[in-house]
């Protein structure tokens, strides 16, 4: 990509004071802090406490009765061996679930853990394989990340044991450290996601703005003042349980609701018809994406074909791919050949110079790879959202005929660009993104389409000639 549209999921912050009861493992406090999701906390809030009064912590054993009797059997809950296992188990998740919805993390989980059962044997995963495992989750920096934070773990000797030490690991942030610090070290450490944001709120009624950096330290206080000291790891996922299931955000079950009597959102909403629960948290209109426009092509070499093009379906044939830059959106992995262009250069000329352009950079000169295009067609666009970008992808197919192989192709002496050939079947094991794999599926799609139509004019053309023949 000419220009890299960032990713910025990171935000930032520390993690909340203690509570003061007795823990069985206390929580120091957190210096500034590395990265994560709804990881934001401040030192200590005026007022918060005299706020923590009024939803007393009497409502941990109704919440934690519930969640006894209520949470859901999900495959990381079910993590056996010893801490470090679970905390593994734990960690793995977090990150997943940070990402999709918990169907879908139960999958990937699974094939992960099969993989990688401990972090010993993650970390001595290649990061290609990692991004393969990954493929379809989105926001690869955070499998990029758990790779990084393995190796680290491995290099120490031990899986850091408080949330203070766990934040120390390569992405590892407040929220994911106090999920593993909780859970698997029963650490009385907060924890505060989306799910968490939403209870609190409307345990408490606060109507202010969810994503200002104070309203997250207050949010962040208020669960450390909450969690429960000899259950920690059970009442933040009982929180988050909550958040997940009871306390949706558009129905909200509160006649079910375990926490109801120390719910002050219901109790507002109880007394003035003009409240809603639902009211809480505050709903902060989304920034619009940007919109960004590119220009892709999946190159096809088709290797000693003759002029005619009677196999567009290629399976023998091998695919350009070229790997994303090291640092950034996507960071290191592979893609087709794609150009961002401007909004008003999105038209067939200004798409192909600029691809052309590209490629002609990219490939060896010698080979004089234009004179070989056999075929190109344009395939279609698609749309891919990023949290922050909407991508319009416009693509072709080219097919190259190459009689004497792809190696004189690559320049050997550019190391900047990092590019491959696969074949059909390589790609479909790969770890694309979910557009690019979709990009593929439709060129796929394409040339099915095409060599059905090509099929079908054989066909005829042979049955033409017999019947002059006859
Ligand atoms: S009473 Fe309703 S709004 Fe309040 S915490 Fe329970 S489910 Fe959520």
């Amino acid at each position: 990509m000419a220009k890299n549209p960032e990713a910025t999921d990171n935000r930032r912050g520390r993690p909340p004071t203690r509570s003061r009861r007795p823990q069985p493992r206390r929580a120091k406090a957190a210096p500034a802090v590395s990265s994560a999701d709804i990881e934001d906390l401040a030192p200590s809030v005026p007022g918060a406490a005299a706020t923590a009064a009024a939803v007393p912590a009497a409502l941990r054993p109704h919440l934690l009765r519930w969640y006894d009797a209520h949470r859901r059997d999900l495959p990381w809950r079910r993590a056996s061996g010893g801490e470090e296992e679970r905390a593994y188990a734990v960690w793995v998740s977090e990150v997943m679930l940070q990402q999709t919805r918990v169907p879908v993390v139960v999958g990937y989980y699974e094939r992960w853990m099969a993989r990688w059962p401990t972090v010993r044997s993650l970390a001595a995963a290649t990061q290609e394989e990692v991004n393969e495992m990954w493929a379809g989750l989105g926001y690869y920096r955070r499998a990029r990340f758990l790779l990084e934070g393995a190796k680290q773990i491995v290099e120490k000797g031990e899986f850091p044991h408080t949330a203070s030490a766990l934040r120390e690991v390569r992405g590892i942030g407040d929220y994911t450290a106090g999920a593993i610090a909780s859970i698997a070290f029963n650490e009385a450490a907060p924890v505060v996601d989306g799910n968490v944001v939403r209870v609190i709120s409307r345990l408490y009624a606060i109507a202010d703005n969810p994503k200002e950096s104070s309203t997250m330290k207050r949010f962040w206080e208020l669960a450390g003042q909450l969690v429960d000291p000899l259950r920690p790891g059970d009442f933040n996922q009982a929180m988050m349980e909550l958040g997940a299931t009871l306390c949706s955000k558009t129905k909200p079950g509160c006649s079910g609701c375990p926490v109801k009597s120390h719910c002050q959102a219901l109790a507002l909403s109880l007394e003035s018809s003009s409240v809603q629960v639902t009211d809480y948290p505050r709903v902060v209109p989304k920034a619009k994406p940007r919109s960004d426009f590119a220009a892709v092509c999946v190159v096809q070499i088709a290797q000693g074909l003759g002029e005619e093009v009677t196999d567009t379906k290629g399976n023998d044939d091998l695919l350009l791919l070229i790997k994303r830059p090291e640092e950034g959106l996507l960071a290191g992995l592979w893609e087709f050949p794609l150009v961002l262009v401007d909004e008003g250069k999105t038209d067939l000329l200004n798409r192909r110079k600029a691809m052309d352009k590209y490629l002609t950079k990219l490939l060896s000169n010698d080979v004089g790879w234009k004179s070989d295009v056999i075929l190109r067609e344009d395939v279609g666009e698609h749309v891919h959202i990023f949290s922050h970008i909407r991508l319009t992808m416009h693509v072709e197919l080219m097919i190259i005929n190459l009689k004497d192989g792809v190696d004189r192709l690559c320049k050997k002496e550019d190391e900047s660009t990092k590019l491959k050939f696969a074949n059909e079947s390589s790609v479909d094991s790969m770890g694309l993104t979910s557009g690019i794999r979709k990009v593929y599926n439709m060129v796929k799609a394409f040339k099915e389409k095409r060599l059905s139509a090509s099929e079908r004019s054989q066909v005829s053309t042979r049955k033409r000639s017999r019947r002059s023949k006859q």
